[in-house]
């Protein structure tokens, strides 16, 4: 940090800053976690400054053995590790690893059959109008990916996002009554719909899913099954789903995050069924340019430190930690989301405290406890108050807090909740985060955060 502090002293000082609150403060978000010291340390060196486009062993730059030597471990890695056919770990991020997932289901689906219907061996080859045909065909698309209210991600087709304006797009909700996905209606609704692509996945949905049925409804509609497990590829690489909870086996495509319950450093990867990976294999140039060596190698670390042992035991006790802060919660009256978890999330539902989610989010956060504001389904206050709070536990888990340390943060969040009421702006709105906490509770709440 002296190096820094000598370049840019507000940057280190907001590095030292950052590790304080870290530390300092029960991190809660559910889609954070800490990396361990070697994933860092392999982020921050001068792999980042190669330019390595292509893939391994065929790339567009010289000089490049050993980019080639990490990408191929990571890969082996993420294939072993997940048992999948595939593995692509160039992905920048998330939402770039779903971009990769999209344009090659797109590539091996409506492109290369075009090519071969018109004789091309690559689009270079069409005619102008050929390839203005095949453009629009692109568009005409379908995706049916989970609906943002109930806990699905912007990348599956919502709106305001790439996903939503490249495809023709609907959205399967969850049951009215028991807020869970109903695999029933979903089918009805894909053989009206019929996607190309059937997304599974989500951002804030606190259960499993089942990916047999899933890969069912894909099948007798003809679609892609495409699976985002960014939040879960912790639970999936720890073993804590298996059988018809792990998707590696029943889908077509998998992308993923590597940072979320996985606790590698930010990024994403691909997994695929063989037939498949010839044009997940082309993530550049489709949409991607030269890979984050230094991030690969990292994952390679990363991935390697979930194949162990100690691994699956983080995993199963991020389960069984949630289980542990759900049970006190609603032990202690806070209404939750599918009335509990069997994942890695819990999702309050706030409105019996008289409060948003936003005056939730920010009373917690002034006593020490980091969680984020999130939609429930039918959400009287819209996206941006909402009515919810959603928590995960990959991190604190990964500071070795168990079930009876959870049960106490659920204590916690239920006294600031109850000590915090909100003020009404003088216009009459819910206000920005206007809301005020009984006296000494944050204090008292900041105090125990730290001794956790
Ligand atoms: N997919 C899901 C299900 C996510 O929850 C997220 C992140 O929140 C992403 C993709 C995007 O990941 P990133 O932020 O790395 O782009």
């Amino acid at each position: 940090l002296s190096i820094i502090e000598g370049v840019e002293p507000r940057i280190s000082a907001a590095i030292k800053a950052e590790l304080a609150d870290q530390r300092g403060s029960l991190k809660l978000i559910a889609s954070e976690n800490y990396a361990s010291l070697a994933t860092l340390l392999t982020m921050g060196n001068w792999l980042s400054d190669k330019y390595a486009e292509g893939t391994v062993g065929h790339r567009f730059y010289a000089g490049c053995r050993n980019v080639d030597t990490v990408e191929a471990i990571a890969a082996e890695h993420a294939r072993e590790l997940f048992g999948a056919e595939y593995a692509y770990v160039q992905p920048h991020s998330g939402i770039d690893a779903n971009l990769v997932a999209y344009w090659s289901i797109l590539a091996h689906r409506v492109e290369s059959p075009a090519l071969e219907r018109l004789g091309a061996k690559n689009v270079n080859d069409l005619s102008e109008d050929d390839w203005e045909t095949l453009r629009k065909s692109f568009a005409e698309q379908r995706v049916m990916g989970m609906s943002l209210d109930v806990g699905g991600h912007l990348t599956h087709g919502f709106r305001p996002n790439i996903s939503g304006k490249m495809f023709h797009q609907r959205s399967y909700g969850t049951d009215p009554e028991t807020q869970l996905i109903d695999y029933d209606k979903l089918l009805a609704d894909a053989r009206e719909f019929k996607p190309l692509i059937l997304v599974a996945g989500y951002s804030a949905y606190p259960r499993r899913v089942n990916f047999a049925k899933m890969r069912e409804i894909a099948d007798a509609v003809g679609a892609t099954l495409f699976v985002d497990m960014a939040h879960f590829a912790g639970l999936v690489a720890g073993k804590v789903f298996t059988g018809e909870e792990d998707p590696v086996p029943y889908a077509d495509v998998v992308a993923s995050t590597t940072h979320k319950s996985l606790r590698g450093p930010r990024g994403g990867i691909v997994l695929a069924k063989a037939e498949y990976a010839p044009s997940v294999d082309r993530g550049c140039p489709m949409v991607l340019g030269g890979p984050l060596s230094h991030i690969m190698a990292a994952k390679a670390v990363a991935l390697a430190e979930a194949r162990t042992e100690s691994f699956q035991q983080y995993a199963q006790k991020v389960a069984d930690n949630a289980k542990a802060l759900a049970d006190g919660l609603l032990r202690r009256g806070v209404r939750l989301v599918t009335g509990g978890t069997d994942n890695h999330i819990v999702l309050l539902d706030v409105r019996d405290f008289g409060l948003t989610g936003r005056q939730a989010e920010s009373a917690l956060l002034d006593s020490g406890v980091v969680t984020n504001r999130n939609s429930v389904p039918n959400d009287p206050n819209g996206a941006w108050y909402t009515t919810g709070v959603r928590i995960g536990t990959p991190a604190l888990t990964s500071r070795g807090l168990g079930a009876a340390e959870f049960d106490r943060v659920a204590e916690l969040i239920t006294d600031v909740l109850k000590a915090t009421t909100p003020v009404t702006a003088s216009n009459g709105k819910p206000g920005k985060a206007k809301y005020e906490i009984a006296a000494g509770v944050a204090e008292a709440t900041q105090k125990a955060a730290d001794e956790l």
